[in-house]
């Protein structure tokens, strides 16, 4: 009787929860946090991988297979999704594009074409990095949960409540102790940056990358150490999976500090969830500048 009962109750911890795939770390920690213990999920991409470009594995769609929620960045960022999702061939799985609700930054006004490069052609598609989204996407990622599982409704429901509540109180705290960074010049390597400048007031010069995705050439570099001297440009911020060798020339030529920031949850060391990712993020960029608060 004792076993049977345990057998029930290691099936009910197996099959009672909602069974969660997403393509990026960020998404995956924001279903963590409006989930709880009632969710499982799983990133396909690391925090520290290029979301643009990731690999397409037979062991994404066996993991994909079993899934009941999918939840993908869109605008084109995780377009190798759409593969994984179909050769899972998993029927019933709903996808969930979490762009739907944002404000898009950057939506080309002119016809879309290769000239562009082959990324960002529908708009900036880095959304997550300004905090502000992440009540859209909790949000979004609540309701869905709850269709799922309706049962935990009320659950879910005060997740999401604490998760905004949370959120909100670190926004207010970043734009007070971090106020100093607003109207600091930086260049970044690819342009993931936008909704995170806007909101904590940076300006972005110039990227390291001359389109999305294309590799920065000579040219590039010699106008950027120029711009860098006459501008006094004090930091090249990159994303944590672009080698250090582009920045570090560039500092070697002039006087630019060259830090790593978290494109992702799990890009960096500390940036372990998504509100950690700000803090830490804002502190690189503060030390960065010579503006930290104590
Ligand atoms: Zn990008």
């Amino acid at each position: 009787m004792r076993k049977l009962f345990l057998i029930l109750s290691i099936l009910s911890i197996c099959f009672g929860k909602v069974r969660v795939v997403t393509s990026t770390t960020d998404l995956a920690d924001i279903v963590k946090s409006i989930g709880g213990d009632h969710v499982t999920v799983i990133s396909i991409a690391r925090g520290n991988q290029d979301p643009h470009y990731v690999e397409v594995l037979p062991s994404y769609m066996i993991k994909v297979r079993k899934a009941d929620l999918y939840f993908m960045v869109g605008m084109e960022l995780d377009f190798w999704a759409k593969q994984i999702i179909d050769g899972s061939r998993n029927q019933k799985i709903e996808v969930v594009d979490c762009s739907v609700e944002i404000e898009k930054m950057e939506i080309p006004t002119g016809t879309v074409d290769a000239s562009m490069g082959d990324i960002h052609r529908f708009g900036n598609p880095h959304y997550w990095l300004d905090p502000k989204n992440g009540r859209l996407i909790a949000q979004l990622i609540a309701e869905k949960l709850t269709k799922a599982e309706p049962k935990n409704s009320d659950l879910f429901q005060q997740n999401l409540n604490l998760f905004n509540h949370q959120l909100d109180k670190a926004i207010l705290d970043w734009q007070n102790r971090y106020a100093n960074l607003s109207g600091k010049k930086l260049i970044f390597y690819h342009n993931s940056w936008p909704y995170f400048s806007n909101r904590f007031g940076l300006e972005t010069v110039e990227f390291l990358e001359p389109k999305p995705g294309i590799t920065p050439s000579p040219a590039k570099l010699n106008r950027i150490i120029q711009r860098i001297k006459s501008d006094k440009i004090e930091v090249i911020a990159s994303e944590s999976y672009f080698s250090d060798r582009v920045p570090k020339f560039i500092a070697s030529k002039t006087k630019v500090k060259t830090v790593k920031l978290a494109q992702s949850v799990g890009a960096i060391e500390g940036a372990d969830s998504y509100i950690h990712l700000f803090e830490t993020n804002l502190k690189i960029l503060s030390k960065a500048f010579g503006v930290e608060h104590d």
